[in-house]
């Protein structure tokens, strides 16, 4: 798990997410399937704490371990869409 301070926070791992082209299914609203570079799946976890952080959490090695993944990048950046898009006061809760 790590915490989503800033866009800058993921940078590196939207770049490689550009590169490897992941694919995302919406599970639920904060919760997100992404296809893995060995045709596996990893689930990525957005939620906003109590203590206000945005946390994304990601099944993969580099997840557990805290770092910032690429599927976590894509999962973030459809979350980011989605609390845009399906309702104001949930896209509230998560900016
Ligand atoms: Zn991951």
């Amino acid at each position: 798990m790590f915490i989503l301070q800033s866009q800058a926070t993921i940078e590196r791992a939207i770049s490689k997410a550009k590169a490897m082209h992941p694919r995302v299914h919406v599970k639920t609203f904060g919760e997100y399937e992404v296809s893995g570079s060995k045709g596996n799946t990893y689930t990525v976890r957005c939620e906003r704490r109590c203590n206000n952080l945005k946390t994304v959490d990601c099944t993969c090695e580099a997840g557990q371990r805290g770092n910032p993944c690429y599927h976590a990048a894509v999962a973030a950046a459809q979350h980011s869409y989605l609390a845009a898009q399906v309702d104001p006061l949930v896209a509230l809760r998560y900016e």
